[in-house]
């Protein structure tokens, strides 16, 4: 199928309460990458105690404890809603704080633990240390295989079971500083540590949960077209340059 008169629906939960460094980027370019492409984009923006529908694609963003508490009880609302979304293949990003809230539960440093929807196997404990710092990584969902990004969190991701690792860490510390890996991922759920923001400087994963997101509500593989790329490849280039 070609990309013409297409169409995704795109949700951002919590923006108001989830939004570290620039991770709104990550919703703008997906809607850029959409719009430059002539796919139509239906975008909604989910705050507390607005009912969620069904869509193709979920952005859930990054923010500190206290955010994320107020989020963490909303989201559990929705827990089966969400769940059965992942399981007709929806597709899901979460970085940091979102991320964490994906997986079974954060543990913050002192306070209570925060459950988490279940939508990957993975928990989530606050260590001593802040991770902060640009990372590069390597995966094998995408051509070229780097991500790169900036992390800043306390928190130590552990996963389980049938959710893999996003990627691996070259530099940077990733999920928990100790086992490499960075991100995580199961059916169509992916999570990751990386800000910075993430998709405007992985323009060729964007692509990738785009494809995933027409998938999902056409039932078959749609090729995206070429974009030029260079100002965001340049950027992609100069941090991994840098890591190295
Ligand atoms: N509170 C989390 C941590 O520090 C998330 C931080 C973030 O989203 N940047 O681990």
């Amino acid at each position: 199928m070609e990309a013409k008169n297409l169409k995704i629906s795109i949700a951002h939960l919590y923006p108001k309460f989830l939004n570290l460094y620039g991770d709104i980027g990550n919703v703008i370019t997906l809607k850029k990458r959409c719009e430059w492409r002539g796919i139509e984009i239906e975008f909604d923006e989910i705050d507390i105690g607005d009912p969620i529908s069904d869509h193709d694609l979920y952005f859930i963003g990054g923010g500190q404890d206290k955010q994320q508490q107020d989020v963490a009880r909303e989201l559990y609302k929705n827990k089966e809603n969400l769940l059965t979304q992942r399981d007709s293949g929806s597709v899901f990003l979460g970085i940091c704080g979102g991320y964490q809230l994906l997986g079974h539960y954060y543990q913050p440093f002192d306070g209570e633990k925060l459950k988490g929807i279940s939508l990957l196997d993975a928990y989530t404990v606050a260590g001593k240390k802040r991770f902060i710092g640009n990372v590069t990584a390597k995966t094998d969902l995408v051509a070229p295989e780097t991500l790169v990004g900036f992390e800043n969190h306390s928190g130590l991701t552990y996963l389980q079971g049938d959710t893999k690792p996003l990627a691996v860490v070259t530099t940077g510390n990733g999920n928990n500083g100790k086992d490499k890996t960075e991100g995580a991922y199961y059916k169509n759920v992916f999570g990751t540590y990386l800000h910075g923001s993430f998709l405007p400087k992985n323009p060729h994963f964007a692509d990738f949960l785009i494809e995933l997101a027409l998938e999902k509500r056409y039932g078959e593989k749609i090729k995206l077209s070429k974009l030029d790329d260079t100002i965001e490849n340049k950027a992609h280039q100069m941090l991994v340059d840098k890591a190295y």
